[in-house]
């Protein structure tokens, strides 16, 4: 270490030159309080902090390492990238067989466009969706987060929904007059959007299955209402698949409740739909910065230079980032998806044996392998639908328990606002590790 001794002393340091001490807000722990582990390894399930503390870690940073931290082989992948050059600002053959992987995961998608962020992935795909249209507003559902894109913004999830905002400062009146936010799972409130003004409307964005006001999964039918909506009055549908495309399953969420294999229903039983787009992120990019934009070639085409609508990046499909991601995508096969699937289920359970132990009212809910914990009577009677459900939960349980579990050794999202992440390294003592956590946290949440 560099002559810092507690993590106290580095957070201060930060403070000094870095806004509020952190590169990215949820990181300063501004909801649970107290000062924030800085890091300074990872390996399979674990952080290590920077006095040498290790935890089982559920931020897994925040959704790309779903085959735990620093996997050998996606390591060794970007070693032999860096070998070969950081930055060529040229085409290179990896970046074909990443399209291409994606491609042959993710149907739908004929073309897709690497970008370094899911932000200038949503972003790409709102101008994308202007200038195919000639159509200004673009809606999204309140509590779903896309990035910090200021027409994306308003009324967001994730580090927006944490620190309370409603929005934020420095995005113009005009950006938010060609916004209109909608309540999620609302079919009757997008219908009288349409109704009112379906023939200005772009693109509708939402998030696949939403996890960045606590997973709330759309209810059956509600993305293909989205889709039918969308198609009916001209306007593109993006499903915004950064948090849960190929950590949800091989074709992310899209795989589960849009596209039927080979029968006439999805695995969530509803009718078959597909986006115009799709943005990608997170998993795709192994822990690089990744992102990307697909959907079908005649749209996808549209973008420079083979089209009319810019778009550009010194380092999109940045070559280390691009041997973490097809390293990542290949080692993710189905033992790889059924392993965190099943190690999601039981923390998810065990979460809600606790907090039941404990008689802490509460509701567990779940999207795939992404789960979170909402706190309160009326989410444990009603369930949680919708950002205004989320919001009115019991916030001030979330705290206690998140630092019950630090201190137990297990580091949560510091946000009740978050999706828990497991990986396919979650092995049998990293999640009885989480087991044995839980029935304290569950008291001191009980205790608040
Ligand atoms: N979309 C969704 C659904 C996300 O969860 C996130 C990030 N949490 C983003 C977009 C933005 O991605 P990035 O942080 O890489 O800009």
């Amino acid at each position: 270490m560099t002559g810092v001794d507690t993590m106290h002393d580095l957070f201060t340091r930060a403070r000094a030159v870095i806004p509020g001490g952190v590169n990215s807000p949820v990181r300063a722990y501004g909801s649970v309080g107290g000062d924030p582990r800085f890091v300074a390894s990872a390996s399979g399930p674990y952080i290590t902090d920077v006095t040498g503390r290790q935890y089982v870690d559920l931020v897994m940073s925040w959704g790309p390492g779903l085959l735990g931290h620093a996997h050998p082989e996606v390591v060794q992948a970007v070693e032999a990238a860096a070998r070969r050059g950081l930055s060529f600002g040229a085409p290179t053959e990896a970046e074909v067989e990443l399209a291409e992987a994606v491609r042959d995961r993710v149907p739908a998608v004929e073309k897709v466009r690497f970008v370094s962020t899911g932000t200038e992935a949503t972003m790409t795909a709102i101008r994308l969706a202007r200038g195919a249209t000639g159509r200004d507003i673009v809606v999204k559902f309140s509590g779903c987060y896309h990035g910090h894109v200021d027409a994306l913004l308003a009324e967001a999830g994730s580090g927006v929904a944490t620190f309370g905002l409603p929005g934020s400062a420095g995005v113009t009146p005009a950006t938010t007059a060609e916004t209109i936010v909608v309540a999620y799972n609302d079919v009757a409130a997008l219908e009288a959007v349409f109704a009112e003004r379906g023939d200005e409307i772009a693109a509708v964005i939402t998030e696949a299955a939403p996890a960045n006001m606590g997973v709330v999964p759309p209810e059956e039918g509600f993305n293909a209402a989205i889709r039918r909506l969308t198609a009916a009055h001209g306007a593109l549908m993006i499903l915004d698949e950064v948090l849960t495309g190929f950590r949800v399953g091989p074709a992310g969420w899209w795989g589960l409740d849009g596209a039927a294999a080979g029968g006439d229903v999805t695995a969530t039983g509803s009718a078959p739909w597909t986006p115009d787009l799709f943005t990608f992120g997170k998993v795709v990019g192994g822990g690089m910065p990744l992102a990307g934009l697909g959907g079908r070639a005649e749209l996808m085409d549209l973008l420079a230079p083979s089209g009319p609508v810019y778009q550009a990046g010194t380092l999109s499909g940045n070559p280390l980032a691009t041997a973490a991601g097809l390293a990542t995508l290949r080692l993710a096969d189905d033992a790889v998806y059924r392993h965190v699937d099943r190690a999601a289920g039981t923390v998810a359970d065990a979460v809600g044996e606790a907090l039941d132990a404990a008689g802490v009212a509460h509701r567990v809910q779940r999207a795939g392998s992404l789960f979170s914990v909402f706190f309160g009577e009326a989410a444990a009677r009603d369930g949680v639908r919708s950002y205004a459900d989320a919001q009115a939960q019991d916030t001030f349980r979330h705290p206690p328990f998140f630092h019950a579990m630090l201190d137990a050794g297990v580091a949560l999202p510091p946000s009740v606002f978050e999706a828990w992440f497991l990986s396919s390294a979650h092995d049998d003592a990293a999640v009885e590790a989480i087991l044995a956590a839980l029935p304290g946290a569950a008291r001191a949440a009980a205790a608040a």
